[in-house]
């Protein structure tokens, strides 16, 4: 199984404090990889090292077989490695389409760009009917699937959430969760960051469980589904 991504031994501090203590995990290509652990846990440090918005003090982040952790977020997205910000971060004063348009910046190639706005539009349907609507007066989910939209115009070789699920009703999550598995069908892979452990570990092929900066447990979603452990501490009786 080739690995898309790898981190190793990474550690992330804010000043003294750290928030990342050393941790190693890897995404199979083309697969749905889940990080869950309760707030404060790490997980947004560990994506913000990822996409180079955060430098680590330590430790090693490969893209395929290049280390990419001293590179600046502009390159590192350029590669591949595209973040859904968490808050989501769409600019609400812009149209959904002008949004989408932002995601493929970094992009040149017109009618390929052209394919990829028609697949956003298939995989969410009100993005289209709004298309031409300022996206402040979208829905909390439908800016979710905005910000997920705008993320696959920039072409990624893997797509990173943080907590898509935030803030929004049940039934959106589920509709949430339910297309990134279909977008991860196409075969992009895939890194979850998520604190709604249950949803996340049911799509996600392999999870992780950080807690204070540290990795306590890796296994497959199914297992750790199943975990005493997990059971207990995140997804209660
Ligand atoms: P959440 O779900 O709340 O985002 P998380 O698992 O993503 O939780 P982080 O946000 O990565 O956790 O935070 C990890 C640790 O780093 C926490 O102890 C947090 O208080 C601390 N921390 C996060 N951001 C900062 C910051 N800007 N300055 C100082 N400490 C921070």
């Amino acid at each position: 199984m080739s690995q898309i991504l790898r981190v190793q031994d990474l550690h992330v501090s804010y000043g003294h404090i750290a928030a990342v203590k050393g941790i190693s995990l890897a995404i199979n290509t083309g697969e749905i990889t889940a990080l869950v652990g309760a707030n404060g846990a790490g997980k947004s440090t560990t994506l913000l090292a990822i996409s180079g918005l955060l430098k680590s003090a330590s430790g090693q982040i490969f893209l395929e077989d290049e280390d990419i952790s001293q590179q600046s977020p502009h390159h590192i997205v350029q590669k591949g490695v595209v973040q859904v910000a968490e808050g989501r971060a769409i600019l609400t004063t812009l149209t959904v389409r002008e949004n989408l348009e932002l995601g493929a910046y970094t992009r040149k190639d017109k009618t390929q760009i052209g394919q990829d706005m028609e697949w956003v539009f298939t995989l969410f349907p009100v993005l289209k009917n709004r298309a031409t609507g300022l996206a402040g007066n979208l829905s909390g989910g439908e800016q979710q699937m905005l910000a997920i939209g705008r993320a696959l115009m920039a072409k990624p070789k893997v797509l990173l959430l943080d907590e898509p699920s935030m803030g929004l009703a049940p039934l959106v999550v589920q509709e949430i969760f339910r297309i990134l598995k279909e977008i991860n069908q196409t075969g992009l892979s895939i890194l979850l960051v998520e604190q709604n452990v249950r949803q996340a570990l049911k799509i996600a092929k392999h999870g992780y469980v950080l807690e204070n900066g540290s990795i306590v447990l890796s296994d497959t979603g199914a297992n750790l589904l199943s975990n005493p452990k997990v059971i207990e501490a995140y997804l209660g009786a």
